[in-house]
């Protein structure tokens, strides 16, 4: 059944499929922790259902696995005609990816379901209080990075993650998790340009540019501004600088234009619904984006081409 699975997921473009039990998951104390510490800003549903992400066969009962799926997004970073840019995962010319996703992962469920009739499963994308990384991780799909990103040797971590969760007697599939293959390098940590990324593994959210910059709600401040390069939603760089993901990173190369900031600044809320209303730039929104792009386009201008990363 896992092979015929993980063939069906290759054909609907999945790069990765892992299973594992659905038991409390690797670095679950390590979560609990870094929430008591405060270090997740105001994303205040992480704080919540903490017993479903410690037990999350709370999530669907009489649960015995949990499919961790991997879905590539572009290696290439969107950008402006002005030379301005936003994280590669926004994919402004493409539906939200929680939606894709989702039916592409049906399609998988029902294979489970004709299999394994009169069982039940659930798909989860961002949608229910799951360790999503942690799972992947104990499936042995890829290790955790010093950037806390997922991380699959020979493709890299630019990719999404999906799962579903199901009542199916899957067939034992025991692989070990994979070891930290990060070696000496510390590039993540010395690149980003908040000091986020502390210490290895340690990630202070309240000072992320992906956070700051999407989920924070009020100005866009000039000190943060300063720290955000030409990027006006979210932040790749330790992403960027990683060198798992310098891997076949020449093979996409077909620019992603986005509309110029100009444009984006006169946008009114309809123009933007019908430019950008069913992509996942909903999320910040056409407020937040705008406060962004006017932070940094207040400050003294730099050399576009200094900061356009292809890689
Ligand atoms: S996304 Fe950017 S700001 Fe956040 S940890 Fe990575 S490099 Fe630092
Ligand atoms: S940049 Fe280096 S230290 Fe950071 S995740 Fe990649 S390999 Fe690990």
């Amino acid at each position: 059944m896992i092979s015929d699975l993980i063939e069906k997921a290759k054909g609907l473009g999945f790069i990765s499929l892992g299973v594992s039990r659905a038991e409390t998951p690797p670095f679950f104390d390590q979560f609990s922790k870094w929430i008591c510490a405060g270090r997740h800003g105001e994303m205040s549903w992480l704080e919540r259902h903490m017993e479903i992400r410690q037990h999350p066969r709370r999530l669907l009962e009489g649960c015995n696995s949990i499919i961790s799926l991997v879905y590539p997004y572009t290696k290439i970073k969107p950008c402006t005609p002005d030379g301005f840019t936003i994280a590669r995962y926004s994919e402004p010319k493409k539906n939200d990816y929680h939606r894709r996703l989702r039916q592409m992962c049906l399609a998988l469920a029902e294979s489970i379901s004709e299999r394994y009739p009169k069982t039940n499963s659930r798909i989860c994308i961002d949608s229910a209080p799951l360790l999503e990384r942690s799972f992947a991780y104990a499936s042995g799909i890829g290790f955790i990075g010093k950037n806390n990103s997922l991380i699959i040797p020979g493709y890299g971590s630019y990719f999404f993650l999906a799962e579903i969760l199901t009542t199916a007697p899957l067939p034992a599939y025991e692989t070990s998790p994979m070891e930290n293959l990060c070696g000496q390098c510390k590039s993540c940590i010395e690149a980003c340009p908040s000091g986020a990324l502390e210490a290895p593994f340690n990630l202070d959210a309240a000072k992320c540019l992906s956070y700051l910059t999407i989920e924070h709600k009020g100005p866009t401040d000039r000190s943060v501004a300063m720290k955000m390069g030409r990027c006006f939603i979210g932040c790749d760089i330790c992403q960027e600088v990683c060198p798992y993901n310098h891997v076949n990173a020449q093979a996409e190369s077909e620019e992603i234009m986005l509309p110029s900031t100009e444009e984006i600044l006169n946008m009114d809320d309809r123009q933007f619904s019908d430019t950008f209303g069913d992509t996942a730039l909903s999320r910040p929104g056409l407020c937040k984006i705008k406060q962004n792009i006017l932070a940094i386009r207040s400050l003294p201008s730099r050399d576009p081409g200094q900061e356009k990363t292809i890689y």
